[in-house]
């Protein structure tokens, strides 16, 4: 198992879902709709998996029209991370396997994107959905390892003025290097500015 799942995806408390279904009632993804077709016949197996439950709609009107709270609340957290996104071309799909009462028709084969919702800290998800402050509290979290792992840098270089040794000297470059890590695995997210 790797360090990804061991650190979060075991660790989430899967009894906060609500079972409200609204995360597989409109649902979009970064990768435009004919790149995705291209993927899956490539035989990527991502595409694949999201084209085979997923369909989508002719407009955004349309998903509008199933469900405007989550379209609307997509749309808005994309503009709040880029105030230039806008929504045209985007496409948005629903699950052909979400019944009407709001359950899933085919949960034991469900595919493992379905399994592993909400994937990440920041994951977008539908209004009221169970995991927001959990997903909240775990975004924090990384960010405050970031902070922490800054501060400490920022000591150590103090005490290497008084005092050049070549403890310090490592324990610097150990110190850079985790913070370079952590900045590159989360740059999407704007970890440069944490
Ligand atoms: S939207 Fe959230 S609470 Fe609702 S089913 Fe999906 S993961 Fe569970
Ligand atoms: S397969 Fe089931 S769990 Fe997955 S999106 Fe469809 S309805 Fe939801």
């Amino acid at each position: 198992m790797d360090n990804y799942e061991e650190n979060y995806l075991n660790r989430r408390p899967q009894d906060l879902c609500k079972m409200c279904g609204k995360c597989c009632k409109v649902v979009t993804t970064p990768v435009p709709y004919e790149e995705l077709l291209e993927k899956a016949k490539n035989n990527d197996k991502a595409a694949k998996d999201f084209l085979d439950i997923f369909v989508p709609f002719d407009s955004i009107e349309a998903a509008r029209e199933k469900d405007a709270s989550i379209v609307d609340n997509i749309i808005d957290t994309m503009k709040s991370d880029n105030p230039d996104f806008s929504p045209e071309g985007m496409t948005f799909y629903t699950c052909k396997y979400l019944g009407k009462d709001n359950k899933c028709t085919n949960y034991e084969e469900r595919p493992a994107l379905c399994r592993r919702f909400p994937a990440t800290p920041w994951a977008i998800t539908p209004p009221d959905c169970g995991f927001e402050g959990w997903l909240f509290w775990k975004r924090e979290e990384i960010k405050e390892k970031i902070r922490h792992e800054k501060e400490e840098l920022l000591e150590l270089k103090l005490l290497k003025t008084r005092n050049v040794n070549q403890q310090i000297m490592e324990r610097i470059q150990v110190v850079e290097n985790k913070i370079h890590k952590n900045i590159d695995l989360y740059k999407k997210y704007g970890s440069e500015f944490w």
